[in-house]
C-alpha cells in the first residue's frame, strides 16, 4: 500500500507563483507515488480577520486552483477541512496534553502576535494544535513541507509521541517528505513573495498583468545604466529564471547580464513570456472549472466522504483510549 502523505493550503486569497513552485508543484509530482489528501484548511484560515462571504468564495476558488494545477482528483482525495468535524474533536483533545510553554514558543505564533496586534486570539496559538490534528488523523506517513513549516511538523511529531506515551500506540510520526527546496522571493527581491505585502504574480495572472508587475521589479541596483554590467545572482529576476526559463535562456541570461550584452527589459521579456506559458494553460483549465462548478462540489464531497471515513476511525480508536466511551 502506498504512503500516505498529508498536506494543506489555507483559502486565504489569491494563490501565488511562489505557492505553485514552493508547493503545489510539488504536490503534482507526488501523486503517483503516494496515497495523498490535500486540505483547504479553512478553519485555520478564521484566526485573522476576514470576511465570511470572501471565504466562502475562497474556499471554491482554492479547490479549484489545485485542480486546475494539475492536482488531479482521479488520483488523489481533495476535501475542505470544516467539512470534517473530527479534525476539531481530535483538536481539542490534543489541547488537554499540550503544555502552553510549547505553544508559546512557536516562531510562527510570536510573527503572527506582531502582525495581528488588535487580534491575539487564542486560535493564533493553538493553531500548531489544529495542523497536527489534522495530520494525525489520517496516520499521516509523511508531510511535505517547506523549512518554514518544519517546526509545526516537529511539534506534530512530539504530539504523537505525547499522546502515544500516556494513552498507547495511536498516531504515527510522520517524516518530513522533502521536495525541492524553493521559496520565492518578492517582485521587491527582499522578502518572501506573499499577498499582504504585494509582491506577487498570481498563478491566475493575464500575461498584460504579468508584464505590468515583471517591468518595475527590482533588479541588480549596480545596473543603473543599460551599459552597466550586472551580477545575476544577487538579482530575484535571475532567480525566478531558474524557476521558468530553460537551461538555454538561463545561460543567455546570466553571461548576457555579467556583460551588459542584454538589458533588463530584455531579461524580464524572456522571463514574461515563461511565467506565461507555465500558466496559461492553468488559467485555461480554471475557466474550464469556472464553467462547471458542479463538477469542483462533487469532487469535495467525494473527498469529504472519504475523509470522514478515516477520521472516524481514527476519532474511534482514541474516544476509547482516552476512557470518554462507556
Ligand atoms: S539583466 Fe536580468 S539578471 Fe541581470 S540585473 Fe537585469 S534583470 Fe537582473
Amino acid at each position: 500500500m502506498a504512503e500516505r502523505v498529508f498536506s494543506g493550503i489555507q483559502p486565504s486569497g489569491v494563490i501565488h507563483i511562489g505557492n505553485y513552485i514552493g508547493a503545489i508543484k510539488n504536490w503534482v509530482s507526488i501523486i503517483d507515488s503516494y496515497d495523498c489528501i490535500f486540505c483547504v484548511v479553512d478553519y485555520h484560515a478564521i484566526t485573522v480577520g476576514y470576511t465570511p462571504s470572501e471565504l466562502r468564495e475562497r474556499i471554491l476558488e482554492t479547490a479549484k486552483t489545485l485542480i486546475a494545477s494539475g492536482i488531479d482528483p482521479d488520483k488523489c482525495t481533495i476535501f475542505v477541512q470544516s467539512r470534517v468535524p473530527e479534525h476539531t474533536e481530535l483538536t481539542w483533545i490534543l489541547n488537554a496534553v499540550t503544555p502552553v510553554s510549547d505553544l508559546e514558543r512557536m516562531t510562527q505564533y510570536k510573527d503572527k502576535k506582531l502582525q495581528n496586534m488588535d487580534n491575539i486570539n487564542t486560535g493564533l496559538l493553538t493553531y500548531p494544535i489544529l495542523m497536527a490534528s489534522d495530520i494525525l488523523l489520517y496516520k499521516t506517513n509523511a508531510v511535505p513541507v517547506g523549512d518554514d513549516q518544519a517546526q509545526h511538523l516537529e511539534f506534530t511529531r512530539e504530539m504523537a509521541r505525547r499522546f502515544n506515551s500516556r494513552f498507547g500506540d495511536t498516531f504515527l510520526e510522520p517524516k518530513t517528505l522533502l521536495g525541492e527546496a524553493t521559496r520565492i522571493k518578492g517582485l521587491d527581491g527582499n522578502t518572501k513573495m506573499s499577498k499582504s505585502l504585494n509582491n506577487y504574480i498570481a498563478l491566475m495572472e493575464e500575461k498584460e498583468d504579468i508584464w505590468k508587475k515583471l517591468k518595475v521589479a527590482v533588479t541588480d541596483p549596480a545596473r543603473k545604466r543599460r551599459t552597466d554590467p550586472g551580477n545575476p545572482y544577487i538579482c530575484n529576476i535571475f532567480s525566478l529564471h531558474r524557476m521558468f526559463s530553460s537551461e538555454e535562456e538561463l545561460g543567455f541570461v546570466e553571461k548576457g547580464c555579467k556583460t551588459a550584452e542584454i538589458g533588463c527589459i530584455e531579461c524580464k521579456q524572456i522571463l514574461a513570456k515563461n511565467i506565461n506559458d507555465t500558466v496559461s494553460p492553468l488559467r485555461d483549465k480554471m475557466r474550464e472549472l469556472d464553467r462547471n462548478t458542479d463538477y469542483v462540489m462533487d469532487v469535495l464531497e467525494e473527498g469529504r466522504k472519504t475523509c470522514s471515513r478515516l477520521a472516524g476511525a481514527t476519532m474511534e480508536e482514541v474516544r476509547e483510549k482516552i476512557g470518554v466511551i462507556y
